[in-house]
């Protein structure tokens, strides 16, 4: 009998399928596999799409997996609702949109919904990509609902990411927050044959000239200038220049080293959350929630203080001083 990993690592999707649900159960089976399986991925391509509800992304996910089904690619989908309770893996989202996708062999859809933290949301989020990854699926898209720091944070697990703004959303290029505007690769006005599309267009032109880093950068290294792809889902515009885009700012990540150096930081933050993580949960066995409650009063009366109840904990969960 096989394991769950190498039917995964051949291809199975039903192997796959029971991988992520088991990842997002949390369950303990899901690391040991996961650590099987890492060193069978970092292949994929990893394109994230992220933006304002209404601003087109489902449907252009659905027009970019088909350009991308036409270049005969495997394409894997995660779609990634901060917002919305944990409900089992199927939000509206596998939703209807996407059915005439799910029936091809060469897609592999699922929607993820939170069921607490950020933090567990994008660690999930992380390791059913890596399972995808391993699958054999390139490109793998994350595709998120909103635009707040939760999407933000899950985008980080991206190489390439796309921010997705519709002409006609009021002041939506003055309403693109910092932290959006960091992380994006490349900037995607759709809904392209709607009035104010061109507008849409000047107006990010604009903001992108006032990138300080624009101006600085080093004239010797490889530069990435932040493109503006205007698509049309409805006409069946742009989305091939799309895809091309994308598939140069993949081109442009390997040439300039700019690739290792985002996964050495994904993955310095990954081990990080991991261990932080264990820490928390022998911290929940060692302390009753009796004691814990106890151990606030105490703080907040001025009894004692968050020093020595700290470094108490560390001593008695093993965490010696220095
Ligand atoms: P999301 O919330 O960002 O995922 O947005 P959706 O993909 O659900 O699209 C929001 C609305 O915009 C839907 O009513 C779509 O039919 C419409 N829409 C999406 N793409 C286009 C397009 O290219 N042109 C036009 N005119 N409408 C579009």
């Amino acid at each position: 009998m096989q394991n769950l990993a190498e039917r995964l690592l051949n291809g199975d999707r039903r192997a796959l399928a029971r991988m992520v649900t088991l990842i997002e159960n949390e369950s303990p089976q899901a690391r040991r596999y996961l650590a099987e399986l890492h060193r069978h991925a970092g292949k994929a391509h990893i394109i994230g799409v992220t933006g304002a509800p209404g601003a087109g992304k489902s449907t252009l996910v659905t027009h970019l997996v088909r350009e991308l089904r036409r270049r005969e690619r495997k394409v894997g989908v995660v779609a990634v609702d901060p917002s919305s309770p944990f409900t089992g893996g199927a939000i509206l989202g596998d939703r209807i949109r996407m059915m005439e996708l799910a029936g091809d062999p060469n897609v592999f859809i699922r929607s993820m919904a939170s069921r607490g933290s950020v933090g567990g949301l994008s660690a999930s989020t992380r390791d059913v990509v890596r399972a995808m990854d391993a699958a054999g699926y390139d490109p793998i898209i994350i595709e998120t609902v909103g635009t707040g720091q939760a999407e933000v944070e899950v985008m980080r697990a991206a190489q390439t990411v796309l921010v997705v703004i519709a002409p006609g959303m009021g002041d939506e290029v003055q309403a693109i927050k910092a932290g959006i505007l960091e992380i994006a690769d490349i900037f995607v006005v759709s809904k392209a044959d709607r009035p104010g599309a061109e507008q849409t267009v000047a107006e990010l032109a604009m903001l992108l000239s006032l990138d300080p880093q624009r101006r600085l950068h080093d004239k010797s290294k490889p530069y990435w200038r932040i493109p503006i792809v205007k698509t049309s889902a409805l006409k069946d515009q742009g989305i091939s220049q799309l895809v091309d885009a994308i598939e140069q700012h993949r081109a442009y990540l390997d040439e300039s080293g700019m690739l290792t150096q985002r996964s050495h930081r994904q993955v310095s933050s990954e081990v990080e959350a991991l261990v932080i993580s264990s820490v928390l949960s022998a911290l929940r066995n060692a302390v009753s929630k009796e004691e814990w409650q106890q151990l606030l009063e105490d703080i907040t009366s001025r009894q004692r203080d968050p020093y020595s109840v700290a470094s108490e904990l560390q001593e008695k969960i093993g965490l010696s001083e220095k």
